[in-house]
């Protein structure tokens, strides 16, 4: 899956539609403390259906839009729009856009869900946690987390914890079962 274009209107600092290329190899954002580039990446998670207010650094959801300054008026509306090839080269554009009442996904100008926005990206990493964008934070909390978190941390990249999960309960239904054969060849040698 490749980026390629990020459309960014009244999202957080961007109070004006703001494009970036994302079509390189390496792409680096510089800028001074508080000028926007997390926004960037924010902008990235929301759009691809971020619901941790801890991780969009906001307390009510629609802090997401541009809440003005002393020269800009605050938006009405928050749009984020991403462009991006899959691995056939098939070009999508998705786009979420939120006013102070609601929200909707898009997909190719159409009205989506987030369902189906995730569903293009088969495996990309892109789910209820996403593990294609790492955090300053989320690194050090990898960095400082225990053996045990490290694991569930690789369980969930590998997205294995269900056949865990059916394995545990496939080998509980099995001790059953066995136990349930033994009780039954007791009835069988009474009854013999
Ligand atoms: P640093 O280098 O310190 O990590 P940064 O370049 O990553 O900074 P961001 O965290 O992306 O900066 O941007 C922070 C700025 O975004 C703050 O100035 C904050 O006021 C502004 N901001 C966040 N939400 C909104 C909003 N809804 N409306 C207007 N400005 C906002």
């Amino acid at each position: 899956m490749e980026l390629l274009n990020l459309t960014i209107d009244g999202f957080k600092s961007f109070a004006k539609p703001t494009s970036f290329e994302l079509n390189k190899k390496i792409i680096a954002i510089v800028g001074p403390n508080g000028s926007g580039k997390s926004n960037i990446v924010d902008a990235i998670r929301w759009l691809l259906g971020e619901q941790s207010s801890k991780q969009m650094r906001i307390d009510d959801r629609t802090d997401v839009i541009f809440s003005g300054t002393e020269k800009l008026k605050p938006a009405k509306i928050a749009k984020v729009f991403l462009t991006l090839k899959n691995e056939k080269n098939e070009i999508f554009e998705i786009g979420k856009i939120l006013d102070k009442n609601s929200g909707k996904y898009l997909l190719n100008n159409k009205t989506s869900t987030l369902k189906e926005l995730h569903s293009i990206f088969s495996n990309g990493g892109v789910g209820k946690q996403f593990y294609s964008i790492i955090s300053q934070g989320q690194v050090s909390d990898i960095v400082k987390s225990s053996p045990e978190d490290l694991r569930d941390l690789v369980l969930g990249i590998i997205d294995i914890g269900k056949y865990l999960k059916e394995k545990e309960t496939s080998l509980k239904l099995l001790e059953k079962t066995s136990e349930n054969l033994e009780r039954l060849k007791d009835v069988l040698f009474e009854t013999e």
